[in-house]
């Protein structure tokens, strides 16, 4: 896989605001915060999307995630906050090594409020719902 930003940040060519660091992963702030305390936590797994990502990067992210998520909490005042994690052109992803963005949420008026999600809910018939879950569940080894 072609390096991108973040592998440069991984290995210090380029700077960050570093806020974690461990063998399989690091959490810096945002470049272009959304909010502030805006956080990246990353594998150093050079791995493009989520869904290529091996399990050892994947437990220890889900392990730094809730974490990394209680320190920008306590040291932003922030009580809510989105995760958002981006995979392909289509789904918004610029970099393309994962990452997950930790979005604190305020709500005293301030004009960096965070994610704001557009979320247009559709319906599940029952037989196209029985016949897709049959499905991802059978390409699900484990
Ligand atoms: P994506 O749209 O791929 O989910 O988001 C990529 C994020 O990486 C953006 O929020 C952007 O601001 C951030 N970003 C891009 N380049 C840099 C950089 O050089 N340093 C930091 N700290 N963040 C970056």
């Amino acid at each position: 896989m072609a390096d991108t930003i973040f592998t440069k940040i991984i290995t210090g060519e380029i700077p960050c605001h570093r806020v974690y660091e461990n063998e399989h992963v690091l959490a810096f702030l945002d470049i272009n915060p959304i909010s502030q305390g805006h956080t990246l936590v990353i594998p150093k797994e050079p791995a493009k999307t989520l869904d290529q990502l091996s399990d050892d990067s994947a437990e220890a992210l889900g392990r730094s995630l809730p974490r990394i998520a209680r320190a920008v909490l306590a040291a932003t005042g922030a009580t809510a906050f989105n995760v958002l994690q981006n995979n392909g052109l289509q789904a918004h992803q610029a970099v393309f090594h994962v990452h997950f963005h930790l979005i604190p949420k305020f709500d005293d008026g301030r004009t960096d409020a965070g994610l704001g999600i557009g979320w247009k809910p559709g319906a599940l018939a029952r037989d196209v719902g029985a016949s897709l879950a049959k499905s991802i569940a059978a390409r699900l080894t484990e």
